[in-house]
């Protein structure tokens, strides 16, 4: 039986180790704030958004929202990131995408400080996420595996690592981070040739595909960790799942995260870690 990656845990020390710094950053008279840029009223954005607040809530964060209708216009958009950008009281931005049909979600990112960037949404995020040099933030969901990970005490210097996806939120960055992390990483697609081997192979596997049960019991092995970032609605079951067949795969490797409870839970703790930076950072 495998040992259960719960996101809970990993999320209250994180949480924990924030509360000190958000107390010295309000005695200093800053108030760590997040504005939350939303376009239109997806439920996937509105849960995420009402989970940050309530984290943020939670540690003496502020948010401000700006919301804006699906009919707004490109440049409406860009000028609240504009604004955003040139406030001094905001030191960290969320934009939800995928933004509706019609807006160019790369030029409004590029209307965004990459300073207050704390969701890796803008070209310099990136390039710092793929260089692992750390100036900028990477995704929050990448971050989160890592920290996951971490919490565990699961090795990542010299572990073989497979991660299957390639988008630029979640499995290119959570790629970088691994390698820059030292370990050996190869990423999958819809072009891979043996998945299932390419897995076996690894000591991590992340799955970020956004297809249940992706990952079934011919791609692990014991011994391995298996991290499932994806969230999939089971229509038949009526009810969230991963892209990881839970069932199969837990009686086989070492250790595997939920869906829920596992990766989506430690997200909002990593934006709120993000937003503290990001205010600590206008000292320096
Ligand atoms: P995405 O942009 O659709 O990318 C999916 C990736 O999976 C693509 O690179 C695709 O390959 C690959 N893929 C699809 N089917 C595959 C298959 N059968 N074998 C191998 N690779 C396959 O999705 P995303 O934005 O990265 O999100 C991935 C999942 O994470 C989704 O379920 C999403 O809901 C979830 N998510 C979770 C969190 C969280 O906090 N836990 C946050 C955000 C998203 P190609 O590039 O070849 O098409």
């Amino acid at each position: 039986m495998a040992e259960i990656l719960r996101g809970a845990p990993v999320a209250a020390g994180i949480q924990e180790a924030l509360v000190p710094r958000v107390s010295m950053l309000r005695g200093s008279g800053v108030v760590p704030t997040l504005a939350i840029v939303r376009v239109g009223e997806r439920p996937d954005d509105l849960s995420y958004e009402r989970a940050a607040e309530k984290r943020c809530g939670g540690l003496g964060i502020d948010v401000r929202k700006h919301v804006l209708p699906v009919s707004c216009s490109q440049r409406e958009l860009e000028d609240v990131l504009r604004r955003v950008s040139s406030d001094p009281l905001v030191h960290g931005c969320l934009l939800f995408r995928p933004l509706p049909e019609g807006l160019d979600e790369e030029a409004a990112s590029a209307a965004l400080d990459p300073s207050k960037d704390v969701d890796a949404i803008t070209e310099g995020s990136l390039l710092s996420t793929l260089a692992g040099r750390g100036d900028g933030f990477a995704p929050c969901t990448a971050e989160a595996v890592v920290a996951l990970l971490d919490h565990y005490g699961v090795g990542i210097d010299g572990a073989e690592a497979c991660v299957v996806g390639r988008s630029l939120v979640i499995g290119r960055p959570v790629g970088a981070l691994l390698l820059s992390r030292n370990a050996t990483v190869t990423v999958c697609h819809t072009h891979t040739r043996d998945l299932a081997g390419c897995c076996r192979r690894a000591d991590i596997v992340v799955a970020a595909v956004g297809r249940a049960a992706t990952i079934g019991p011919s791609c692990v092995r014991e011994g391995q960790v298996v991290v499932d970032v994806g969230i999939n609605w089971d229509e038949g079951a009526g009810r969230l799942v991963g892209d990881v067949d839970f069932d199969a795969v837990e009686p086989i490797v070492r250790g595997v995260t939920p869906v829920p409870g596992g990766v989506g839970s430690v997200t909002t703790s990593i934006l709120a870690r993000h937003v503290v930076e990001a205010a600590e950072r206008t000292f320096a």
